[in-house]
């Protein structure tokens, strides 16, 4: 009986994957307005049931100031949390049977980023993100395989601060350490052999690891959110399965990356060693935006090299491994510039995928 639900569950699984038919998708979530801000004036014209949106320029109303966008899927305001999951799911499992995946964050500061992948601040479990749902899933779905696979889980949390990569897991020294990035590819993991990787048995005890490795983040103030943060962490959680008939032994990774805020240097009004920061972040988030869009062309050259997000992240990123990508607007009028630039990007890295750009070549 066990055995044929098992089965089950593996061809359910199986299926869910070959859906997934491209290794990149994008998914774009606006989130709802907050106290204080004029919710009778959003950027949003409207959302479709096939991931159309539609943006129309607050200074340029009626036809001439609309702009129409298509992603994999666009999550409005109301959405869940439990809601956006449920499209996330399939990839998260597929890890479990030797998969990589790269689920990404990307917005301005303030665009929901964090509420995405983590939740708000002392989440209740409704309000989970994508990282807490993610390992659940990983760590019931290795429970309920126990009797054919034998799961090790361990993982890494690093921080990528002005092209420094930091263990955000290490003790004391190896803390503040800044690491070196292997040159040469590495199969399923990050490019960062000193970043201490820790093993977890329980969703609980990455939950603690989190904890401690938001606290090692570096935050610094800007005008535009006092708690912003201008760095990017990756927390990687690295699966092992063993099938317990055969000996023989999978590998998968998960990537879960809070990307610093997309924001463009004027808007700060920023100088000295926030200029700096700022013109950092943009080149590594450029750099993400080149890789990802020579992947999706199949381009022979894909720039790994041109940031340290790109080069530890290379195994990652390419092959049969899986992307996703969260892009988060604030539907504020007065984001409106920041959040066509984002939605762009955006564009940039998905529309290609879904083979527009090739047939109007
Ligand atoms: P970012 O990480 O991009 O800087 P945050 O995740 O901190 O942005 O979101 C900014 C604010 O908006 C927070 O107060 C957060 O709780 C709130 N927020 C973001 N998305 C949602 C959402 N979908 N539902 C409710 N509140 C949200």
């Amino acid at each position: 009986e066990n055995y044929h639900a098992v089965l089950a569950e593996n061809r359910r699984l199986y299926n869910e994957v070959q859906e997934l038919k491209g290794n990149i998708r994008v998914y774009c979530r606006i989130r709802p307005f907050l106290p204080g801000e004029n919710r009778k004036q959003s950027t949003i014209d409207y959302i479709g049931e096939n991931g159309e949106l539609l943006v129309v320029n607050p200074s340029k109303p009626g036809k001439d100031g609309q702009r129409m966008f298509k992603f994999n899927k666009v999550f409005g305001s109301t959405a869940t949390q439990e809601q956006v999951f449920l499209d996330t799911r399939p990839l998260v499992r597929s890890v479990l049977d030797g998969y990589n995946v790269c689920i990404f964050a990307y917005g301005q500061t303030g665009s929901g980023k964090t509420y995405t992948m983590t939740g708000p601040e002392s989440a209740t479990e409704k309000e989970w993100g994508v990282n807490y749902r993610a390992l659940n899933d990983l760590f019931q779905i290795s429970l309920s395989r126990r009797d054919t696979y034998l799961y090790e889980v361990g993982v890494q949390m690093v921080e990528i601060y002005n092209e420094q990569v930091r263990d955000l897991l290490g003790h004391g020294s190896s803390q503040k350490k800044t690491l070196g990035v292997l040159t040469t590819s590495q199969p399923n993991g990050l490019a960062v052999p000193d970043a201490s990787m820790l093993p977890v048995k329980a969703t609980s005890d990455v939950l603690d690891l989190m904890q401690i490795g938001h606290g090692n983040r570096a935050v610094s103030a800007t005008t535009l959110n006092e708690r912003s943060s201008r760095s990017h962490s990756i927390l990687t959680v690295h699966v092992r399965g063993t099938d317990l008939k055969t000996g023989t032994t999978l590998r998968g990774s998960l990537h879960l990356v809070d990307l610093a805020g997309s924001e463009r240097v004027d808007r700060s009004e920023v100088t000295g060693d926030r200029l700096k920061e700022a013109q950092h972040i943009n080149k590594s988030l450029s750099a993400l935006g080149d890789v990802i869009f020579a992947l999706s062309q199949k381009t022979a050259h894909v720039p790994y090299r041109n940031s340290k997000l790109t080069q530890v992240l290379q195994s990652s990123l390419g092959g049969h491994a899986k992307t996703l990508m969260f892009v988060q607007i604030n539907p504020d009028t007065g984001s409106f510039s920041e959040s066509l630039s984002t939605l762009k990007f955006a564009e940039r890295v998905s529309g290609v995928e879904l083979g527009a750009a090739k047939s109007q070549k």
